[in-house]
């Protein structure tokens, strides 16, 4: 199944996408949130449509789609994940996952603008596949991590390179951005999905490919980062956890391409849909 919500943005409803089409599923579930995926929804969900697929509502085109996850309590995050990436930043191949946490707050619908934040000079893109977590995991085993997905989506974990390397600390100055947390169009279910580490995953800037990978040159995979995670943490249902983005960033240039204000960048995942938003200026909202 494809998940998707849509509505204006803090105010949207589930809605399912089946074959180009989405329709409304919000007479039948409440929100794709944490007690969703915590008590079967994704079961409930199939059962509903295999009873009721023909009489739901037709969503009007051009409707806004928004995040398919309704307030996660945390996107984690893996930095240099994929060898060449590492290697365009300067940075060694990574012994253990790197993580980094990316503010909620950042979360946007995957064809809202991306607003440059303000004072930035080095906002950057990255295409990234994204799982979602479908039951609460804490020192979980690699062997049985896959159980605790529910999903996965696409995401452009939008960064400010000065902020996130130039300012000392921590990533996480550079990833929570508003704005900088496009999902979704779909949260497509783990049985759409037969190997979710032989995907392309691509994105343009102005038409012109800057990223074009495949999930195939993962350091360190889904189960793997999985299980890692719940040794620091709990993940809860809904939780998005980001694998980090193949070589091509605006970083890795010589010299470095950033985003301004009337570009256009556009991602995609085999499966899990594309992704369009136009980057804007600052403006105080
Ligand atoms: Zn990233």
């Amino acid at each position: 199944m494809k998940l998707i919500r849509f509505g204006e943005a803090g105010k949207e409803k589930p809605g399912v996408h089946i074959a180009g089409k989405n329709y409304d599923v919000s007479g039948f579930i409440k929100d794709y949130d944490e007690f969703f995926f915590a008590h079967g929804g994704v079961q409930h969900l199939g059962w509903m449509l295999s009873q009721h697929e023909a009489m739901l509502p037709e969503i009007p085109a051009g409707a806004r789609i928004g995040c398919p996850v309704a307030n996660p309590s945390k996107i984690v995050c893996i930095g240099l994940n994929y060898a060449k990436h590492a290697k365009e930043t300067n940075a060694p191949i990574p012994k253990e996952p790197i993580l980094f946490m990316k503010s909620t707050t950042a979360i946007t619908g995957p064809y809202d603008p991306v607003m440059i934040p303000k004072n930035s000079v080095k906002t950057d893109w990255e295409v990234e596949l994204a799982f979602v977590i479908g039951k609460k995991a804490s020192y979980v085993e690699a062997s049985e991590a896959m159980d605790y997905v529910a999903g996965y989506c696409l995401h452009n974990d939008v960064s400010e390179r000065e902020f996130q390397l130039e300012r000392g600390g921590t990533w996480d100055k550079g990833k929570g951005c508003d704005t900088f947390a496009p999902l979704g169009p779909w949260l497509v279910t783990k049985d759409e999905i037969a190997n979710p580490h032989a995907l392309r995953l691509w994105l343009k800037v102005n038409d012109q490919m800057m990223q074009d990978g495949n999930t195939d040159d993962l350091i360190f995979n889904i189960p793997q980062l999985l299980s890692y995670l719940s040794q620091f943490m709990t993940l809860l249902p809904g939780d998005i956890i980001s694998t980090g983005t193949p070589a091509g960033v605006g970083l890795g240039f010589n010299p470095p391409v950033y985003l301004k204000p009337g570009d256009v960048v556009e991602l995609g995942i085999d499966g899990l849909g594309t992704s369009r938003q136009n980057v804007i200026a600052y403006a105080r909202h």
